[in-house]
């Protein structure tokens, strides 16, 4: 623990922490090693983590990432945190987000953009005398760019973080680490800000697939508190790891060899099927031909619930306040100060494609097709096919300000192998399978059955 407080001081350029809770970190360690010295070691019996800060941790801000939670001071833990404290994890510190979870690089905080530890070859980046990084500034991705970096520069053992559609996994490819987003239902959303609810779960970025499995034994499981938390035993996910993957089934889709896809993710795709052939798995193609509805019906759905969700920010119950003349005004001066550009952009387009005379037209429509998606998968796993694998994303991490800035929807086409998982309620895994001309970090994706990330860990085991 002592070697990570270290280790954030050093690098607060990366701007991966939103705040450091280094006196909590100290205390927590030390009721560890009395745990331990008792013979009365958890899981996770002292082990440093940092947490996404939508996470909501008692007497703790959680902010979201947003101004408009910037004094938020929770009376309460959620439940993913709580488990990991039950198993004797130690938490360092809040980590960085994009705001309310919704972005593709992090560069969407109230807090400023983080910056990835990793950089491109040849790039002459240096830390300079004021400590800042020079050079050019990649992004960790996002939203959980704060975890991806900081569990990337060895700021923490792993990190918690959140995946409503690729938040997880985009953010671990573009930085060479491990990210998990289980199956819908498998981890409590109570005490989690909700972004989109029907897609919104939580999982692990850890540096190995091991860790993985151990991190999310922790942090998943049945919640009264939580309803659309499943009431399933959670596995030995670690044991699952070493399984192999002989005999088992794994589908290439055909749909996700998109125009534009660039030699080098091609070829790594390739490489990753042709090294599950050579552990014992069959190879085949499959079909999931609703797929280029998918980025579409998903940004429709996601601000449609998004624009519900934040309607709580009113300025009265919580978080900043504006003064206003009236009931009205208050509202309306709190959230135009509170929410950032992106989210109002959601909040705008949700609000939209709710209304009557295009609800029909839009919502609907895009429920539809979100059924229509999660079908594609059903059939496939019908067939025997056991995990599917595909890219993680479509290219590298980018540079900070390169993406987005005239058109948003460049920015959300990062996301075009990752949203049809949170639409069908399927765990996904991103693991690192190697590096671009450019020395940059590339990740391949493998999307499971509903609730078996055993072979996920497994298959992902054989990549990495
Ligand atoms: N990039 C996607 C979005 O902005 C996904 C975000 C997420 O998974 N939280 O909506």
């Amino acid at each position: 623990t002592k070697a990570h407080i270290d280790a954030i001081e050093k690098a607060r350029a990366l701007n991966a922490y939103v705040l450091e809770t280094p006196e909590k970190a100290l205390a927590m360690a030390k009721a560890s090693d009395e745990r331990i010295a008792k013979g009365q070691a958890g899981s996770l019996e002292g082990i440093p983590l940092g947490i996404k800060d939508l996470f909501c941790t008692k007497d703790v801000v959680s902010t979201a990432g947003s101004k408009i939670l910037g004094n938020f001071n929770p009376a309460y833990e959620s439940t993913v945190t709580q488990n990991l404290w039950n198993d004797g994890a130690v938490m360092l510190g809040k980590l960085n987000m994009d705001e309310f979870a919704m972005g593709s690089s992090n560069e969407t905080s109230a807090f400023g953009p983080v910056v990835s530890p990793w950089r491109r070859e040849g790039s002459n980046v240096s830390t300079g005398p004021s400590g800042a990084i020079e050079g050019t500034h990649l992004v960790p991705g996002g939203s959980s760019g704060g975890s991806a970096a900081a569990v990337a520069a060895h700021l923490c053992l792993g990190a918690t973080a959140t995946d409503t559609g690729g938040s997880i996994r985009q953010p671990a490819a573009f930085t060479g680490t491990v990210g998990i987003k289980p199956t819908y239902g498998r981890c409590s959303r109570w005490g989690t800000v909700a972004f989109a609810s029907s897609l919104d779960q939580a999982g692990p970025i850890t540096r190995t697939v091991r860790d993985s499995a151990i991190m999310l034994r922790s942090m998943s499981g049945p919640d009264p508190k939580d309803t659309t938390c499943v009431d399933l035993p959670v596995p030995d996910f670690e044991a699952a790891v070493s399984r192999g993957v002989k005999g088992l089934k794994i589908g290439i889709p055909k749909e996700y060899r998109v125009d534009g896809m660039s030699s080098e993710i091609e070829a790594l795709w390739h490489q990753g099927a042709e090294w599950l052939r050579e552990a014992g798995a069959e190879i085949v193609e499959v079909s999931l031909p609703h797929t280029k509805y998918a980025l579409p019906a998903y940004y429709i759905v996601a601000p449609a619930e998004a624009s519900s969700n934040l309607a709580r920010y009113d300025g009265v119950r919580y978080g900043l306040r504006e003064n206003g003349r009236d009931i009205v005004d208050l509202y309306e001066k709190s959230r135009a100060a509170g929410f950032g550009r992106e989210v109002k952009r959601r909040i705008m387009i949700g609000t939209y494609v709710l209304s009557a005379g295009y609800y029909d037209a839009y919502y609907v429509r895009a429920q539809k097709i979100r059924t229509l998606i999660k079908q594609d998968f059903e059939k496939v796993y019908a067939e025997g096919v056991h995990a599917i694998l595909t890219p993680a994303t479509p290219s590298a991490a980018f540079g900070i300000g390169e993406k987005g800035s005239g058109d948003p929807v460049e920015m959300y086409l990062n996301d075009i192998f990752t949203v049809t998982v949170n639409m069908a309620g399927l765990p996904g895994i991103a693991v690192p399978a190697g590096l671009d001309a450019q020395g940059l970090p590339l990740g391949l994706q493998l999307i499971g059955r509903a609730f078996d990330e055993e072979t996920l860990f497994a298959t992902g085991q054989v990549i990495e």
